[in-house]
């Protein structure tokens, strides 16, 4: 089975051990199936872009030795590719123009459908995918079965915001496609948009992914590691280190300091995910 995986970092701030988790397990899983490993910045959310975080990202995956087997591509230079699947569900009647502001929405985290029959003009508006009331179902690799009616739980979400900003969940989701992603590795915060994500995918046609959601890492408060709770920067001057002490954290047989190159090679050999811990949280003190 053919197998392409990817590393797909915001640089909401800079690199941190819980996104070194992702990238070794990503990684290992990809190389340990003799697959590739493709690195996405996504970086829509053009406001919460934080300075020079493009930059950590990629002076972590140099010092860290990660070798993607294609150039790193950015969302931000895609917009035009996002804004032609919103044509082309458009075309489906599969999404709307939402004139709700965050104030009518108030505090209700289901959308109830307010401008879903409304017809508005989809200028300078936010855009909604609709939902259906049926279940979702798929198995995680880690986390089991998992399965949630995007109606009852969410309501029709938001692909397009009103300032334009294109949503996560269609960057994520199109480009999975458009680089023939088989296998998504990503930490366990992620598994609430899935569903989303294998909704939106089946409206447009896209193949089915293999999804694996990791434990987080969690920080002394019992926090997991964020750039909002200020997770401490990856220092790339003790890379062999913290891969050490990542590939741990994940389960795996020790790999003695090497170099990054080295101790990666030596993890794929060794890599089981049946060792990785269960459950959504790493317990332990992390970085
Ligand atoms: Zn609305």
């Amino acid at each position: 089975m053919p197998y392409i995986g990817r590393f797909a970092p915001s640089p909401t701030g800079p690199l941190h051990f819980g996104s070194l988790l992702t990238a070794v397990a990503s990684y290992c899983d990809a190389k340990a199936n003799h697959g590739k490993w493709l690195v996405r910045i996504e970086d829509t959310d053009i406001p919460r872009i934080y300075p020079n975080s493009e930059n950590h990202i990629r002076s972590c995956i140099d010092a860290f030795q990660f070798e993607p087997d294609a150039e790193i591509i950015c969302q931000k230079d895609r917009l035009e590719i996002y804004a032609q699947v919103l044509e082309q569900l458009k075309h489906l009647d599969a999404i709307y123009a939402c004139q709700c502001t965050r104030k009518m929405l108030g505090s209700n985290h289901i959308y109830v459908g307010t401008c879903r029959d409304l017809h508005l003009d989809f200028n300078d508006q936010a855009i909604r995918l609709k939902v259906a009331d049926q279940l979702i179902c798929f198995e995680d690799r880690l986390q089991g079965q998992q399965s949630s009616n995007l109606k009852h739980d969410l309501g029709d979400f938001v692909l397009k915001r009103r300032d334009g900003i294109m949503s996560y969940q269609l960057a994520v989701v199109v480009d999975d496609d458009l680089q023939g992603i088989t296998h998504v590795v990503r930490g366990a915060d992620l598994l609430d948009n899935t569903a989303r994500q294998i909704w939106l995918g089946s409206l447009l046609n896209y193949p089915s992914l293999s999804y694996m959601h990791l434990p987080l890492a969690m920080n002394d408060q019992g926090q997991k590691l964020s750039k909002q709770n200020l997770a401490q920067a990856l220092d790339i001057s003790k890379a062999s280190n913290l891969l050490q002490q990542a590939i741990l954290a994940l389960g795996q047989p020790l790999v003695e300091l090497d170099q990054p190159r080295i101790m990666l090679q030596q993890a794929v050999q060794q890599w089981d995910i049946n060792l990785i811990p269960r459950g959504i949280h790493l317990t332990g003190t992390f970085l």
